[in-house]
């Protein structure tokens, strides 16, 4: 990766050129509020390179990047035991969709998908006693940012306009698979879709899962190696939704992405990459996010395949 500055460089100009395409997400309203000319980039090598182009160190809305995170809280406390609650094959369906939990009694596909999400927050309900502060607690911790805070403004919004995660939370709770009282469950999980990182900070924080489940620089054992490729490779396959086998095809790493426009993607001992550009695709996942990864991916050939 010795030429990756300019690789990136090279790769941003030209995207940036390029016409975007696709919406900023407009069904959480403070989302829609957001400028949709932002574009950032940010790779992180695991011995400690940073290279950066555009706004990677504006704050945005993490969405389900966040997703990646509490189901690592999770999986390091429960262990497989997890997988009793839910399974870990992609859905090929939307993010939001409910119509596979009904032939599969309440069971979510996938912890990356907003049922598996909410499935993780009533277990983090059941795990401790103050699973909001618990979990933001978790969060400083793994992204090194001690002022961490979650954003009322996107928690509020969510919950006054996310009616298919109410039917989400309380239809899985018909089938058993949601233990505690329904509005704290979602109320956690509003709370985790409304972190705010930058391209950098999301950069450094998925560094552990390029190098065997431990934090950069610090080497503190957040997930253990088996947890660790487990976690890629439910990236791999579940992270992009609908288009996780687009994003295999064209990208080739494992990753994920969030209504905020935000994307992560890792190559296993080598370096994570996080783009920000708010316009969505139909699948909901960032126009030029998906983009940029591909032609950089393709410029460098660094992908697991
Ligand atoms: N908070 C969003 C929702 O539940 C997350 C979706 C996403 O980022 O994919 O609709």
């Amino acid at each position: 990766m010795s030429s990756c500055q300019s690789i990136l460089n090279n790769t941003f100009s030209r995207i940036a050129t390029l016409p975007d395409s696709g919406a900023v997400a407009s069904y959480i309203p403070e989302l829609a509020k957001v400028s949709p000319d932002y574009f950032g980039v940010c790779i992180t090598t695991i011995d400690g390179h940073v290279h950066t182009a555009g706004d990677a160190k504006t704050k945005f809305s993490i969405q389900s990047i966040a997703k990646v995170l509490s189901l690592s809280l999770v999986l390091s406390k429960l262990g497989d035991e997890l997988w009793k609650r839910m399974d870990f094959e992609p859905s090929g369906t939307a993010f939001n969709s409910l119509v596979q939990l009904e032939t599969e009694n309440g069971i979510p596909r996938n912890p990356l998908i907003n049922a598996g999400a909410i499935v993780i927050c009533d277990i983090l309900c059941d795990l401790f006693k103050d699973p909001k502060r618990e979990l933001l607690d978790y969060l400083r911790m793994v992204s090194g940012i001690k002022n961490l805070e979650y954003s009322e403004a996107i928690a509020t919004s969510e919950r006054l306009t996310g009616y298919r995660n109410y039917a989400l939370v309380n239809f899985i709770k018909s089938f058993g698979n949601i233990k505690n009282d329904c509005d704290q469950v979602i109320d956690l999980y509003f709370h985790l879709c409304s972190i705010e990182m930058t391209c950098e900070e999301i950069a450094y924080t998925f560094g552990f899962l390029a190098n065997d489940g431990k934090q950069l620089n610090t080497d503190y054992i957040i997930v253990t190696p088996s947890q660790s490729k487990r976690i890629n490779a439910i990236m791999q396959t579940c992270g992009f939704y609908d288009e996780a086998g687009e994003f295999a095809f064209k990208v080739g790493l494992p990753g994920k992405s969030g209504v905020g426009g935000g994307m992560i993607a890792l190559l296993p001992h080598q370096y994570t990459i996080a783009t920000w550009s708010p316009k969505l695709n139909a699948h909901g996942n960032s126009y030029r996010g998906m983009k940029f990864m591909e032609l950089f991916t393709d410029e460098t050939q660094d992908t697991v395949f």
